[in-house]
């Protein structure tokens, strides 16, 4: 393990989050893996799947499930330890742990504490989808998963519907057709959009159409039904009327054109702003 120059806690004594493969095992760095030989504990969100990445150790490692039903016991014993001056990694099932994935507690505890973390870092589903996705990477917005019932998952669509970034999905492939049809609902069907499924594995797809092409394409193959995937969709066109008036401006010369309801009308359909914020606009420069 490296000396750093600023170290908070004893340098053993740090919480290391360590990235793991996605599905490709070649994808575990060597630093991960030499972090894994020597480190006393390592915290895992299912202990038998971490097992299958440990390489040879000369000691025997002590290890901690840490998951949303025990989470709060194990980080009082985890942290035990750290200030006990032992090194801990954390490891979740695949990928980046925090990310849809247990830890943050832990992470947020070791630095109340004022215990050193430090990231090992490596295979990220999201990062990874969007690097083949053939979409905007400037900004992006990352949403996780989305409810798994069709009325709560509409909903939040639709206060996601306008944003002009790339989104990012993580969708179990078994919900594909479904999530599909609500995106081709709420974003319209010809919104572009990529599928990016068992990525780094055996039956790995990346495909990009518009969100009605992807769901007759989904549909049409149950193979794109399995496994695990990402979606990510093209951000919304900036609506250009909206853009090129200020409110504010606009606000100030409907007051003085129209009645207070018909310029708290128009306000709100050109701006974006909710009728009651209009009206209170609208009477608030009527009286000025
Ligand atoms: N912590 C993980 C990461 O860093 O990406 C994510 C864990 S989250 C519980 C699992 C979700 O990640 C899956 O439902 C899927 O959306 C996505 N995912 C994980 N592995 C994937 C893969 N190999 N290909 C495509 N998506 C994957």
């Amino acid at each position: 393990m490296d000396n750093r120059a600023q170290q908070k806690s004893k340098p053993d004594a740090t919480l290391w989050v360590v990235a793991t493969p996605i599905g490709h095992l070649g994808d575990l760095s060597p630093r991960a893996q030499q972090l894994l030989a020597d480190v006393p504990i390592i915290a895992a969100e299912d202990t038998r799947v971490s097992q299958k990445l440990l390489p040879p150790r000369s000691q025997p490692v002590q290890w901690f499930s840490l998951h949303e039903h025990n989470e709060a016991d194990s980080i009082a014993k985890l942290i035990g330890r750290l200030l006990e001056g032992q090194g801990i990694a954390l490891v979740s099932d695949a990928g980046t742990p925090l990310i849809s994935d247990p830890g943050y507690r832990l992470v947020k505890a070791a630095h109340d504490h004022d215990i050193q973390v430090s990231p090992i870092p490596g295979p990220n589903a999201a990062i990874a989808a969007l690097s083949a996705a053939g979409l905007a990477t400037d900004r992006f917005h990352f949403e996780g998963f989305l409810p798994a019932k069709k009325s709560a998952r509409q909903t939040r669509l639709r206060a996601l519907a306008e944003r002009v970034e790339t989104q990012v999905f993580y969708v179990p492939a078994r919900d594909l057709v479904p999530v599909l049809d609500d995106l081709s609902a709420v974003f319209g069907p010809e919104r572009t959009a990529t599928v990016a499924r068992e990525l780094t594995k055996q039956f790995e797809t990346v495909h990009r159409a518009s969100l009605a092409e992807l769901k007759v394409w989904a549909e049409a193959d149950p193979n794109q039904q399995r496994g695990e995937a990402v979606v990510l969709t093209a951000g919304a066109e900036p609506d250009d009327s909206r853009a090129m008036i200020e409110p504010a401006a606009l606000a100030i010369e409907l007051a003085k054109e129209l009645p207070p309801a018909r310029a708290a009308r128009v306000l709100a359909r050109l701006s974006g702003m909710d009728r009651r914020d209009a009206f209170a606009r609208i009477e608030r420069l009527r009286q000025t």
